[in-house]
């Protein structure tokens, strides 16, 4: 019988494999779940498999309670996080990890991303968030879901769909989107910010921050209720 995962996981695996393909991670670093909300139920990379290995059949089905529903391998070390982020922010369809170098290196110094320039405020429309050093104690519980609840505290304050991208202290980044396919886009875009911010940086240590009217013309202009950015969708 054929599965009714068929096509979240063929979104998952193209999710994947866009990783490498953006030059995000190297090995099998990494992992990337597209989420299917209507039946609560996710698929994601198998843990410890290289990308160029995988295939659709390789994703493992989950519900959001952890519970394999489908699948051989067992899942990527990192699904306790991507759980946490499905259950607590709501309109998320795919959520993917990186380590990938620049973003990773802000996130190792522990420092948001400054929102230097426009191409930063088109996506987003503040520093790229870094959550705080996760203690001994929350280590020692669940380590994953761990880094899972220290990237919801660090939003208890900002809305998740205006800014779909965060950097976990002394880890690396975390993306997420409507879709899986934007949830890498998001991964890719972020590392693009965290190499501009680290030049312009490098340059000027003390550059200042994109002025405030430039922010809001940038990010209105693409995700505002006005946006005219790209071609209007045809309905
Ligand atoms: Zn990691």
């Amino acid at each position: 019988m054929p599965s009714p995962y068929r096509d979240l996981r063929e979104r998952a695996l193209e999710a994947n494999r866009e990783i490498p393909r953006r030059g995000l991670a190297i090995y099998t670093f990494g992992n990337a779940s597209a989420f299917d909300r209507a039946r609560g139920v996710l698929a994601i990379k198998p843990s410890g498999v290289a990308y160029d290995a995988l295939r659709a059949e390789d994703m493992v089905v989950l519900d959001l309670e952890g519970k394999v529903i489908e699948g051989d391998l067992r899942p990527s070390s990192d699904t306790p996080t991507h759980l946490v982020l499905y259950r607590a922010f709501r309109g998320l369809g795919g959520v993917v990890h990186t380590h990938s170098t620049y973003a990773t290196g802000w996130a190792q110094a522990c420092l948001p991303i400054p929102l230097y320039g426009t191409t930063h405020a088109d996506h987003l429309a503040e520093d790229v968030p870094c959550t705080a050093m996760m203690s001994a104690e929350a280590v020692e519980r669940e380590y994953e879901a761990e880094t899972g609840t220290q990237i919801v505290e660090c939003f208890r304050a900002r809305d998740p769909l205006r800014t779909p991208m965060v950097l976990v202290a002394g880890h690396g980044p975390f993306a997420w989107g409507a879709t899986a396919a934007e949830a890498v886009y998001h991964a890719a875009v972020l590392e693009e910010l965290a190499r501009m911010a680290f030049v312009t940086r490098t340059l000027a240590p003390g550059a200042d921050r994109l002025p405030a009217h430039l922010v809001r013309k940038h990010f209105e202009r693409k995700h505002g209720r006005e946006a005219y950015y790209g071609q209007a969708r045809r309905k």
